[in-house]
């Protein structure tokens, strides 16, 4: 009896440390790291976005945008995660080694939390959309847009389990002086884009990439907004980072300090 509890004291000990080994070396190699072959896109550099007053970004809304060289795109998708369009884009980013930042709506991280957890796993940075995406937050009061923001930024963590990056982009880019203000007050950068794919339009994946790719090449590079609960955009984003990397743009990943 002594003997088989013995053998036990020793079996699972051992039995545990392979386990261990063998979780750690799945965490190391994951989809994202095996499947990026010596070709693949990558991210060229990570780029630190300190919060502060004035942390306006995007040429669309803003009077400045991210301090990019020529060439160097920003790729950020909002309103997700949608089960469906948001796997396909992670799968596409992962197998070119490329890190976005998403932009996500409240509502739908806390009803989507394995996608949110899966997003940041994967290496991308999270960040607030807002809870319910008003339509728009100059037509609601302040305090109901505020509270719409700051319900937004909770719900994503939640279903995060952990921090999500000070980042803020308006539903429809609507933002007003005050809700700027108060973003800026709570050290939350506010982000526009420089160019976007359009794709709340419905189109071929086809027309999408040709929009988007000669909106790029015009723009020399800056923030690309597009939409990863678009089917169409999931579709064509394969193509569009094989684009990226035969025309020589390079990806900046964003991250909070
Ligand atoms: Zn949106």
């Amino acid at each position: 009896m002594g003997g088989l509890v013995d053998s036990r004291i020793f079996w699972f000990p051992s039995r545990m440390k392979h386990l261990i080994a063998a979780l750690i070396t799945i965490t190391l190699a994951g989809p994202a790291a095996t499947a990026c072959g010596p070709d693949s896109l990558g991210t060229s550099r990570i780029l630190t976005v300190a919060p502060k007053a004035g942390a306006h970004f995007g040429t669309k809304s803003y009077g400045g945008t991210l301090p990019l060289q020529p060439r160097e795109v920003v790729l950020t998708f909002d309103d997700g995660p949608l089960p469906g369009p948001t796997d396909r884009v992670l799968e596409a980013l992962a197998k070119e080694c490329v890190k976005a930042t998403f932009f996500l709506i409240g509502r739908n991280a806390a009803a989507n939390p394995a996608h949110v957890k899966r997003i940041a796993r994967e290496g991308h940075t999270l960040a607030n959309h807002s809870m319910t995406h008003p339509w728009t937050m100059r037509t609601i009061s302040h305090d109901a847009a505020w509270k719409n923001i700051l319900e937004g930024e909770s719900a994503i963590t939640t279903a995060a389990g952990s921090a999500i990056a000070p980042f803020f982009r308006f539903p429809g880019f609507a933002d007003t002086p005050a809700l700027l203000d108060a973003l800026d007050r709570r050290g939350i950068a506010t982000f526009g884009t420089d160019l976007w794919a359009s794709d709340w339009n419905v189109m071929s994946p086809e027309t999408q990439l040709k929009l988007v790719m000669d909106r790029l090449r015009k723009a020399n590079g800056g923030i690309v907004l597009f939409h990863d609960t678009k089917t169409q955009t999931a579709t064509m984003l394969p193509a569009f980072l094989a684009g990226l990397k035969r025309e020589g743009f390079r990806v900046v990943h964003l991250r909070a300090p």
